[in-house]
């Protein structure tokens, strides 16, 4: 029996009604930009397997020093412990973030790493006596699916039937040019009539709304307003962070930056599971008190996993490398080129790119899940590339190492699927 068989019999899969969905590929090899399955099929990994092996699929730089660390020290407690691999991702991350992150606080997925921001955001106004228990987010975010990462994020059939637990948020829309004085007074609104604890985002692209992609200065304008009405900003960088926005962060478009950062996906170069939340000193030191009540009490049992923290060292080196930093301008311009081949096309409503994430969105009413998506995913691993189109979106958001006649393959793949609409 092939692997795809004997997963019907136990596995429950994550996003998945079962009844309606096709069969599962069992993927039995991954190198480089490629994915094997069992019946011998290679696939282009367009999308980096949700934009986490950044690098490659078992990039060797990567897997001999976790390799090595496998060796020395496996597994230990986070909480009266540290250990090198922890202290060194500190002072790694910490170079490359926005210069007011000081704080790392570790967990193990993006979904867990909002969570955390938004504790700090709430507990922030809590330890200082101030009640505030409303958040804001955009409309339409998504920032996983625990709890509180499900109630800043947009309705939809992922948080639908929970939404009578959530946290209380208001939405506001994201900022696209002309909207921002708008934006602006309805903040005004919400905040004098709730008190806003925090406001949680993904800054410029909202990746599972379909690489939805807005104004920066807008933002800028927000963050504005949340610093003076001190509203803590925690900008969710677990889809953007790590170069794909062509600079090591998102968040570094803006001169405001934000209080709180979620880190996760390209964190460890897609090797394993970890997550970050970092906070400038200010939030830190609203829990650094006598007063034992203070302190965040939250904890993962595999926080800071020696193992995952030296993946993510090994990948902040790859990312600061020449050679990467090349590849993405590569990227950055091969998309272009591509862009302009295929934005006037009469099937392309319209097109979209920051730094190395590209989405065209096809003037074709599509679900999310519908027969049409399924055909499109079909002709696509028809022809070697793995993308999965969101609605009516198709985007691309490949390996750093991608070459280019692989990424020639991916741009026909898709101006083959204009054919068969
Ligand atoms: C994927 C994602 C999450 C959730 O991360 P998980 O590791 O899947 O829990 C949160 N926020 C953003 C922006 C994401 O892209």
């Amino acid at each position: 029996m092939s692997l795809a068989d004997r997963d019907k019999k136990h596995l429950w899969h994550p996003l998945t009604q079962h009844k309606t969905h096709p069969d599962t590929i069992a993927i039995t090899k991954a190198e480089g930009c490629s994915l094997y399955d069992e019946n011998g099929n290679q696939y282009i990994d367009a999308i980096a397997s949700w934009y986490t092996c950044m690098y490659g699929h078992c990039n060797p730089y990567i897997t001999t020093r976790v390799s090595e660390q496998m060796q020395r020290l496996d597994q230990v407690v986070f909480s009266g412990f540290t250990h090198e691999p922890a202290v060194k991702l500190s002072e790694a991350l910490v170079g490359i973030l926005p210069e007011n992150q000081n704080k790392i606080f570790f967990s193990d997925n993006g979904s867990t790493a909002v969570e955390i921001g938004i504790k700090m955001a709430l507990q922030y106004h809590f330890n200082k006596g101030d009640k505030r228990q409303t958040l804001v987010a955009f409309e339409n975010g998504f920032h996983g699916d625990t709890f509180g990462a499900m109630s800043v994020s947009g309705l939809s059939v992922y948080n639908g039937p929970f939404e009578d637990f959530f946290i209380d948020v208001k939405r506001i829309p994201t900022p696209n040019g002309k909207n921002t004085n708008a934006i602006l007074k309805l903040l005004k609104r919400i905040h004098e009539s709730h008190s806003v604890a925090g406001f949680v985002y993904e800054p410029l692209v909202q990746g599972a709304a379909a690489m939805k992609m807005h104004h920066a200065e807008g933002l800028q304008t927000i963050l504005e307003f949340c610093q003076n009405k001190n509203i803590i900003t925690v900008a969710d960088e677990v889809m953007t962070g790590f170069g794909k926005t062509g600079r090591y962060f998102a968040s570094d478009y803006m001169q405001i930056k934000p209080d709180i950062m979620c880190l996760s996906k390209a964190l460890t170069a897609g090797l394993l599971p970890m997550a970050i939340t970092s906070c400038s000193q200010k939030i830190y030191d609203a829990f650094y008190s006598d007063d034992l009540k203070k302190g965040l009490f939250h904890g993962h049992t595999y926080s800071a996993n020696p193992l995952a923290c030296s993946a993510a060292l090994a990948g902040i080196e790859l990312l600061q490398s020449h050679v990467i930093q090349k590849n993405i301008q590569r990227i950055i311009e091969s998309h272009r080129r591509f862009d302009s081949k295929i934005k006037s096309h009469p099937k392309v409503e319209s097109t979209r790119q920051l730094g190395v994430i590209y989405a065209l969105d096809l003037n074709i009413e599509m679900s999310r899940y519908g027969g049409l998506r399924d055909k499109l995913f079909q002709h696509f691993m028809n022809h070697g590339v793995f993308l999965r189109p969101l609605g009516n979106t198709i985007y691309i958001l490949a390996p750093y190492v991608i070459s280019d006649s692989e990424l020639e393959k991916v741009y026909k793949s898709i101006q083959g699927a204009l054919e068969i609409l």
